[in-house]
């Protein structure tokens, strides 16, 4: 089992604790690699994401610490950056620029106009009240029209390039799952998410394997049903826990890693000395 992890925030964003916290707990739990991804700054300012004024201080943190422990665990520098619409998301200049080992890309918000502010988007990460009555006043209340919309901003993420992994690439059942006509078993839910799927291959991107709900919720990101196609469709993997409390660096690990394994996963795909590569499970 590898001991790593891409995914995590701290308090440059909405992480709970200092980036040197959750080195410690790392290095305490034996990890080979440890990445932080804070939440993207947003044309609009968020309980969640990071600032732009913030990002010069973030890069020159995560740099010293990289040098403090290089001789104990392999430090990253990500970011976990929105997809808003096309014209804000990775593949715009501000994020191409920036010196980042790695990007992961992922939806939070569904914008519902062209005039990007916080009142004019649908989370779809947040409490499901939020959730319900977003699906009421911009989708009609069909939870279908919402699951449509989300794959259809995934596949412009995937087609906008300037990511390597997409994030939780199916929260969506997160909240909406608790709809009577929800399903992630009919046409109109496996079609959209199998496309994104394909585009994903095509493009060659990473996909991780997300546990921060699996031991809280028994929810993954995708959901395990799904890590069988996954694997078929040779599309590689990583196990991250996006935390945001240094306890949680290594939570649900041990159980995503069997699941991968029932699915027939041989490797997941690691940062070893800035370059990705496939190391056997
Ligand atoms: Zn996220
Ligand atoms: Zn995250």
């Amino acid at each position: 089992m590898q001991l790593s992890n891409y995914h995590s925030h701290c308090t440059f964003c909405d992480g709970r604790s200092l980036p040197e916290d959750f080195i410690k707990f790392a290095i305490s739990n034996k990890f080979r690699a440890y990445g932080f991804s804070s939440h993207s700054p947003l044309p609009f300012e968020t309980f969640w994401n990071m600032s732009k004024d913030n990002m010069s201080d973030y890069l020159m943190e995560i740099e010293r610490l990289k040098k403090k422990y290089y001789d104990r665990i392999e430090i990253y520098v990500g970011l976990e950056i929105d997809y808003l619409n096309k014209t804000y998301n990775a593949s715009i200049p501000y994020f191409l620029n920036l010196p980042l080992d790695y990007r992961i890309g992922s939806i939070h918000f569904l914008p519902v106009s062209d005039h990007l502010t916080e009142e004019n988007m649908v989370c779809i990460d947040g409490s499901f009240k939020d959730y319900a009555l977003s699906v009421k006043k911009h989708f009609g209340n069909d939870i279908r029209l919402l699951v449509k919309r989300y794959f259809n901003s995934t596949s412009e993420m995937i087609e906008a390039g300037g990511i390597d992994i997409v994030g939780h690439m199916d929260k969506i059942y997160m909240n909406g799952q608790k709809y009577a006509d929800f399903s992630i078993d009919e046409d109109w839910y496996i079609k959209p998410f199998k496309a994104c799927l394909e585009l994903i291959a095509e493009k060659k991107l990473m996909v991780e394997i997300n546990t921060k709900n699996l031991l809280k919720k028994e929810e993954l990101y995708p959901h395990k049903k799904y890590l069988a196609l996954l694997q078929q469709m040779n599309i590689p993997v990583m196990v991250n826990s996006d935390c945001h409390y240094p306890q949680l660096v290594n939570d649900g690990r041990t159980e995503a890693f069997s699941l991968l394994k029932e699915a027939g996963f041989r490797t997941t795909r690691e940062l070893i000395n800035g370059k990705w590569q496939d190391v056997a499970i």
